[in-house]
């Protein structure tokens, strides 16, 4: 069966985060209705032109999705055509997470809920611009699960600048001794983004070293726990990780529904890629004018394409094909090599860009390895990346 992904980007909050960069506002509620009836009319010309067939995941992330009465996003979600097992995710402020709203998305067909808790600390939230009290997670993942969800994730944050070593390693143990623990935790190391209050305050800016320990403490507790690594930033224990974010890891199919929001179909050796205007304001004016919200797309193929498929598939426990990294002695204790391919170690995952930095498509070894594109043609010459994404950045379809 072939996998396809919808992401809807919900550009709504009720207060800016400081360490936040994403395409959400806080002052454009008055256009919740119309974005609405946009997404609606943007998954119609989306499944008239061919683009989406049926979703097997859906992911509504943001922004804040729970920031739309349940009503309205259940809209969204009842005009997507989707396969009858699809995986559905919501983000949800813990605050938002009344019975009523959980048991709302349940009877819609949300199947996984995910709640930005970032910590358990209140000093620490506070000092991330954040405004929910610790006291609602629990109620959150409780509630969750009365409504029916067996599939929850968390989503933390460490190495704010007032957070101790106690206090990350709390907020794990406080996450872990639910009543009902999460199947599925993220755990995103804190980064500076330009034009951020927290990029303008040098004093709260987290250590390298320190976050590496945060996130050797967070790998600890969570294996100890059961939890296999997903991705270098996502853990879950078995039969919880989550369908969406596979799809992106593995260069998938998804198409993108409302403001910013990225789409991405592709083959075997190249892609189209493509993204919708930034605001909420041009995305509504575009679909109810019928124009497209696409504000530039690109095709990626060749080695540039498979590239990217090495530095997403590295992020994950399948690794690379051995002959795709250099048989090279600063590799040393980074990556183990079995079975034809190379995985990082813990110590690699602190250094995915490093390492991502050595990745190799083109060259003769390279091509010794099995490749989905071994029929494109003559190989170009060896690309290296400059760059790989962060070790522990989210990975979102929004920029
Ligand atoms: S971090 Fe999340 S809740 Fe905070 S402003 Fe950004 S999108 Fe909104």
């Amino acid at each position: 069966m072939r996998e396809l992904g919808v992401y809807v980007h919900v550009p709504f909050c009720r207060h800016r985060c400081d360490y936040c960069a994403f395409a959400t506002y806080t002052d454009r509620d008055r256009l919740m209705a119309r974005y609405v009836a946009a997404c609606v009319a943007d998954v119609a010309r989306a499944v008239r032109v061919g683009e989406l067939v049926e979703a097997t995941s859906v992911f509504f992330g943001g922004g804040t999705p729970s920031r739309l009465p349940a009503p309205w996003l259940s809209r969204i979600l009842a005009a997507i055509p989707r396969t009858a097992d699809a995986e559905v995710t919501v983000e949800c402020n813990p605050e938002d997470a009344s019975p009523e709203r959980l048991a709302a998305y349940r009877a819609a067909g949300v199947t996984r809920m995910s709640f930005g808790v970032q910590s358990t600390a209140p000093h620490v939230l506070a000092s991330l611009g954040r405004r929910h009290r610790p006291e609602s997670v629990p109620r959150a993942v409780e509630a969750a699960a009365t409504a029916g969800f067996s599939h929850v994730n968390v989503d933390l944050i460490y190495g704010a600048a007032s957070e101790t070593d106690e206090d990350w390693a709390g907020t794990i143990d406080d996450v872990l001794s639910l009543p009902h623990p999460p199947g599925h935790v993220s755990a995103y190391a804190l980064t500076v983004e330009p034009g951020t209050p927290l990029a303008r305050d040098p004093a709260r800016h987290p250590d390298d070293d320190v976050q590496a320990s945060r996130y050797e403490v967070a790998e600890s507790k969570l294996s100890a726990a059961g939890y296999g690594w997903e991705e270098v930033s996502n853990w879950a224990r078995p039969g919880h990780g989550c369908r969406h974010n596979q799809l992106y890891w593995r260069q998938g199919d998804y198409v993108g529904i409302g403001s910013a929001a990225h789409s991405h179909l592709g083959g075997a050796c190249a892609g189209r890629r493509w993204w919708n205007v930034r605001t909420p304001d041009r995305y509504v004016a575009a679909l109810e004018a019928g124009r497209s919200p696409v504000a530039g797309e690109e095709r990626v193929e060749g080695d540039r394409y498979e590239l990217e498929r090495l530095m997403l598939s590295l992020r994950t426990p399948a690794g690379v094909p051995g002959s795709a990294l250099p048989d090279a002695a600063e590799l040393d204790g980074l990556v183990v090599r079995e079975r034809g391919r190379a995985v990082l170690t813990v110590s690699g995952r602190l250094v995915l860009n490093a390492v991502s930095s050595m990745l190799l498509v083109g060259t003769p070894e390279a091509a010794t390895a099995p490749s989905p594109c071994a029929d494109a043609g003559p190989a170009e010459p060896a690309v290296q990346v400059a760059s790989g994404a962060g070790a522990s950045g989210r990975y979102p379809a929004v920029p």
